[in-house]
């Protein structure tokens, strides 16, 4: 088993607390992403996993034995952590075949090269150089190599980040895949929310240098731990309500609500922009639309309430409800409530 277990980590730069006590299991065989803002400290907490920086307080633990804590400090060469950095970082004077076999002892990497580049779908270019390689067969090559010497954990750090939009779904959707067939323990940095919920099986929000809430990636997406975790991860409709029992009564009408609840009373009602279904006439709440901006796949509609409040829809085919257009709207589905301090 190569579970990797962060408990209570702390790191200081000067004066300024980075990491304030971060506490994460990931299980083995399984990808965490961990995502946050820019300057949360998820690359601190990296670095202290692999080695290249000390905590000040609290441990690291990797397939049950301490590699990080104030008293012991296992160097990067031995922790058997593969990396594979923003841009590839590929030796440019070697082959992909020879970069992949870097890690490798003499002689025995022949077969697990391939092996690896079977996985991230590039064996016919092991004779290749970098320099003739796309960006995302770069990024593919550089997952191979981290992949090759049988690490017990892989680190990601932003590994998408410098692709452009269509190539990196790809990218990530490739790498899921040969992380998970190699079945090797992997943590994913990245501040890009659909990044971390598509491709990872636990995702951790991070904030203030400590983990918010760390969940599969349904459940943080429908059952956030606050509203900021909530508008991390996703477009939300926030609106006043009161609470009553399981149900809120807000300007979209009495919503059911999800457990766990509030204590009655006033609330903050969140729920996505997706949950929110418009129709031409009918039953449902009145509304005007103000703005819609196309996606292709969907469009976002910003309608006002009569109250003034001003509500984002996304609907699948809004090609009718074009501003100034008055229209119903229902909610589909439980909504998520938190109490309004
Ligand atoms: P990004 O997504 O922009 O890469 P991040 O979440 O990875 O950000 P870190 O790189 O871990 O954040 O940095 C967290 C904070 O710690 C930042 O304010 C940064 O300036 C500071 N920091 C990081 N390393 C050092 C260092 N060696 N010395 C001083 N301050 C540092």
């Amino acid at each position: 088993m190569t579970d990797l277990v962060i408990a209570g980590l702390r790191k200081s730069f000067a004066t300024v607390d980075v990491l304030s006590g971060v506490d994460l299991t990931v299980p083995s065989g399984s990808l965490a992403a961990v995502l946050g803002p820019s300057g949360c400290g998820k690359t601190t907490l990296l670095r202290i996993v692999a080695g290249f920086e000390r905590p000040d307080d609290g441990s690291v633990r990797l397939a049950g034995r301490t590699v990080s804590s104030r008293s012991v400090h296992l160097p990067p060469e031995k922790r058997r952590i593969g990396i594979v950095p923003q841009e590839g970082a590929l030796f440019p004077h070697l082959s992909v075949g020879r970069n992949v076999a870097y890690g490798l002892r003499r002689g025995s990497g022949r077969g697990r090269v391939r092996e690896v580049l079977d996985l991230v779908g590039l064996v016919d270019l092991a004779d290749r150089m970098p320099h003739e390689l796309s960006g995302g067969q770069q990024q593919r090559v550089a997952v191979a190599r981290a992949l090759a010497p049988r690490p017990e954990l892989i680190l990601l750090d932003e590994p998408f980040s410098a692709l452009d939009a269509g190539l990196r779904a790809e990218v990530r959707a490739d790498v899921r895949t040969a992380l998970r067939a190699d079945g090797v323990t992997a943590v994913l940095v990245t501040h890009d929310q659909e990044e971390a919920l598509s491709t990872a099986d636990l995702v951790a929000v991070m904030r203030g240098g400590r983990i918010v809430q760390a969940a599969a990636p349904r459940a943080l997406y429908l059952l956030p731990a606050d509203l900021g975790v909530a508008s991390f991860v996703g477009d939300t409709v926030l609106l006043p309500g009161t609470l009553t029992g399981r149900c809120a009564v807000t300007a979209l009408g009495s919503l059911a609500v999800r457990e766990p609840l509030p204590s009655g009373g006033d609330v903050r009602v969140v729920l996505r922009p997706e949950q929110i279904v418009l129709s031409a006439n009918g039953d449902g709440v009145p509304a005007r639309v103000r703005v819609q901006v196309f996606f292709g796949h969907d469009s976002l509609v910003h309608l006002e309430l009569g109250d003034g409040a001003v509500v984002t829809a996304r609907s699948l085919d809004a090609s009718w409800a074009q501003p100034g257009a008055q229209v119903r709207l229902a909610v589909r589905g439980e909504v998520s409530c938190f109490s309004p301090d």
